[in-house]
């Protein structure tokens, strides 16, 4: 096919990496609400294929992508690095300034990494349908775009304020033939209740996943698809850090500093995890930089304890550093950073030291968006902005310091259908949240 010759195919990778087995102390596992214990092996049966619960809980270090799944990433993988030499002239920094653009794929984000990998996965087994949740819109476009490529049903329930404000995104998902619902919806009896209460309800990303769950479990033929946080999220995306491996050897160097913006931490650790590999058995000490919102800060500011996944308290408990499940986060434009938890490897790398959290004001994060859009051309989406505050921070600290350092971060997606955020911030009219601290529970019966 004709992609294949414009893109180099062997650096594609043929198995992704699964970091679990190289933490420094073992993964707290995720635990049933009701006992307290283990979540035994079936227990997310009616939710996910078996080859997904199985990578949920693997101890392999690799493994290996089916062959339909790669075909899939040629689309449009491998995905460019590009070191960012006019935004270095403009800061006028000794530092080298790499990104890795996840920008480039159809719905725009890192997200299709591993949305083509659940629906084939799910494809394989059987299932029919899937069903999801969308905030912004960026994971229910993913999904619907990986169920078009097999063949599969989407549903998705989009938060209703977004369904209203965001209509584009909604576009593109039924262009992908997907469905597309307000939520709350009509369709599930908890939603339902809502609605009567308040026909005009906005909706949450909580209620959403909710829908979600509930639709997929009252059908044999549907299951569900979770877009960040899981292990087998995280370990679909280290594509994106393997390739950037061979990339920066080809440039002949190694980053000081890995930087990523995290939601749930699928694309930070997409990037990360490869290099925290290749640092720790070469005895580097480069730095791995998680960067959040000050609005919502879990890592910087919530507890590490187990608890709920969502609003409703109805998924397994995860050990993760969280705001508590009940955190209604405020309306900031990065509505795919908006999430009270964290995924647990990711959370456990912070407790080890390893990962350090950082977390910026929308006001700063979209200042330094447009200086990197006015540098580089690209414009980031509002989650990457974060990534690209702190790099622009990063490479000014080494002018300081008069100091050469290597900085690569992910470029997790495009802002192409976020221009009303940056019509607001041209305007002024941007505000900054500020986290109030409020105690949180361990869900530990
Ligand atoms: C969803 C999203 C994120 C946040 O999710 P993670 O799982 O933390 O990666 C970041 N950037 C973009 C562009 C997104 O769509």
């Amino acid at each position: 096919m004709e992609y294949k010759f414009l893109l180099d195919e062997e650096k594609v990778p043929r198995a992704w990496y699964n970091i679990v087995p190289d933490l420094p102390t073992p993964l707290p596992p995720p635990v049933h609400p009701g006992t307290g214990q283990p979540l035994p092996p079936d227990g997310l049966a009616t939710l996910f294929p078996q080859a997904l619960i199985a990578q949920e809980a693997c101890g392999e270090r690799w493994v290996e992508i089916p062959e339909p799944v790669r075909e899939a990433y040629l689309l449009w993988r491998p995905t460019p690095l590009y070191r960012a030499r006019r935004l270095e002239k403009t800061l006028q920094t000794p530092a080298h300034i790499y990104f890795k653009y996840e920008g480039g794929s159809p719905p725009g984000s890192h997200k299709p990494n591993t949305a083509v990998a659940q629906a084939f996965y799910n494809k394989q087994e059987g299932v029919k349908r899937l069903t999801t949740e969308t905030g912004a819109g960026q994971w229910g476009s993913a999904l619907a775009f990986a169920c078009r490529l097999f063949g599969l049903e989407c549903k998705v329930y989009m938060v209703r304020a977004s369904y209203l404000h965001k209509p584009y995104r909604r576009v593109l998902m039924e262009t992908w033939a997907a469905q597309v619902v307000p939520s709350p919806s009509p369709e599930t009896p908890f939603a339902r209740q809502l609605l009567a209460e308040n026909p005009e309800h906005p909706g949450s990303l909580g209620i959403a996943i909710s829908e979600a769950v509930a639709d997929a479990t009252s059908r044999t033929d549907t299951h569900y698809a979770l877009g960040s946080v899981l292990n087998h999220v995280l370990l679909h995306q280290t594509v994106i850090g393997e390739e950037a491996l061979v990339q920066m050897e080809m440039a002949g160097e190694f980053p000081d500093v890995v930087i990523g913006c995290v939601g749930g931490g699928s694309n930070f650790a997409g990037l990360a995890f490869p290099f925290i590999r290749e640092a720790r058995r070469e005895g580097c000490p480069t730095r791995f930089l998680a960067i959040e919102p000050l609005a919502c800060p879990s890592l910087t500011r919530g507890s590490y304890t187990y608890d709920f996944g969502d609003t409703a308290a109805t998924t397994p408990l995860l050990k993760m550093h969280t705001l508590g499940h009940k955190f209604v986060p405020p309306p900031i434009h990065a509505g795919g950073l908006r999430y009270h938890g964290m995924a647990p490897a990711v959370s456990a790398l912070v407790e080890a030291g390893i990962v350090q959290g950082r977390a910026y004001a929308q006001t700063a994060v979209f200042q330094a968006a447009v200086q990197f859009a006015q540098a580089e051309g690209f414009l980031p989406a509002p989650e990457t902005a974060h990534a690209v505050k702190a790099a622009l921070d990063e490479a000014l600290a080494a002018r300081e310091e008069g100091k050469k350092q290597v900085i690569l971060f992910n470029f997790s997606g495009h802002g192409h259908f976020d221009l009303k955020a940056y019509e607001e911030f041209l305007a002024g009219r941007l505000a900054d949240h500020v986290y109030e601290p409020a105690p949180v529970s361990s869900f530990i019966p």
